[in-house]
């Protein structure tokens, strides 16, 4: 049988592993110099003024609804069509997460589908960049502006991305990134909160860190903190990630073309991800959709996996979770658009190291089981 090829995979190379293990050598396993380092570089790859180390990207969000003071009675907007950190993050603060369906191309907010669901609750717009490209920000801002609505983005998929040449991570009050390996970038378990405000800024240092006043007075708490600091091992890899992130997207760029080349002869069977004109696109993952709405998409991941490939539907509505449904008494039908992509989706193996030769066998492998699906 032939190699098993995963889903994802993070590049791990010599100087990330030196990286991790000079730290180990020194003793100071956090709070140390690393976490500072990563916050300054990573805020000046992506053009913000400041930039907080977290724990994880679930974290990041979190700090991110209390720093912008949403809590109780408040209503989000936010994005069905996306993973469910970014809805629960909402709930966490006790506010009450708002759908606004999705654009049928990008899988991303549609703008025309906000303003219906702004009520006097409405406090911010957490606008989600899924798969690597940047939501239809233009329109957002205007309807943010209009409404005095907060942004916040949820960017923890697009690192690098653009929206009209500029950068997601810099378009709201904050915006939050994520390192899981499955990530363009890694850290193991890690996040990062991005923002223009040194007051967003230093809430949210002291959150992730018990709620410690900034002069750093170790005992002194302000305000109800948490444990969200990234360790220095983590920081460390973090750093030589960072240094090759363009690098490592331009590998994803590659690996994306050579599927939608080979996909290209096949348009009947499968529709290869779409990038909107206004966007650069930085390829979390590669996720295409199955036309034929009378194939049944789990029964394609079955047979993929005889063949060796891993596949998962990508993603499913979160509106749609039993405990979403049980709450809020969602239905089947509530957002349609996002509905229909969830029904189509399927990630197919994507990371840097997949051979052209692995994505061909990869195509052929797919579109056999769809030719012959009804025999
Ligand atoms: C990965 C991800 C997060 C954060 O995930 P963590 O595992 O907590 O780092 C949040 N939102 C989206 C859309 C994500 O893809």
């Amino acid at each position: 049988m032939r190699k098993k090829l995963p889903i994802s995979r993070p590049l791990i190379q010599k100087d990330d592993v030196s990286a991790v293990a000079a730290v180990l050598k020194t003793g100071r396993l956090s709070f140390g110099p690393k976490h500072i380092e990563f916050e300054k570089l990573f805020a000046k790859k992506i053009g913000t003024r400041f930039a907080v180390a977290v724990s994880s990207g679930t974290a990041g969000l979190h700090l991110t609804m209390v720093a912008a003071g949403i809590g109780s009675g408040d209503e989000v907007i936010t994005s069905p069509f996306s993973f469910v950190a970014s809805a629960n993050c909402i709930l966490y603060v006790g506010a009450k997460p708002v759908f606004a369906d999705v654009d049928i191309q990008t899988g991303n907010i549609d703008p025309k589908k906000i303003e219906e669901r702004i009520t006097k609750k409405t406090k911010a717009i957490l606008v989600v960049h899924i798969f690597g490209q940047s939501a239809d920000m233009d329109p957002i801002l205007k309807i943010a502006k209009k409404h005095k609505l907060k942004i916040i983005e949820d960017a923890c998929e697009s690192v690098m991305a653009e929206y009209n040449g500029k950068r997601v991570g810099t378009f709201g009050e904050s915006a939050v990134f994520a390192f899981y390996p499955n990530k363009q970038m890694t850290t193991g378990e890690g996040g990062m909160i991005t923002t223009n405000s040194e007051r967003i800024y230093k809430m949210c240092k002291s959150l992730a860190n018990q709620g410690r006043s900034d002069n750093m007075q170790w005992l002194d708490h302000q305000c109800l903190g948490y444990n969200y600091r990234l360790d220095e091992m983590s920081a460390a890899l973090g750093l030589t990630q960072l240094k090759k992130l363009d690098f490592m997207i331009s590998k994803r760029r590659q690996v994306a073309d050579w599927y939608s080349e080979f996909f290209k002869k096949y348009g009947v069977l499968v529709a290869t991800p779409k990038i909107a004109r206004w966007n650069t696109h930085t390829w979390f993952v590669y996720v295409v959709r199955i036309i034929n709405n009378r194939v049944i998409r789990d029964k394609v991941i079955k047979k993929l996996a005889q063949k060796g490939i891993s596949s998962k539907p990508y993603l499913p509505s979160i509106h749609l979770f039993d405990f979403y449904k049980k709450r809020f008494g969602y239905k089947m039908g509530a957002y349609p658009v996002s509905e229909k992509i969830s029904r189509m989706s399927l990630a197919l193996p994507f990371y840097i190291g997949l051979k052209k030769e692995d994505v061909k066998y990869i195509c052929e492998q797919l579109i056999n089981i769809l030719k012959n699906y009804e025999k």
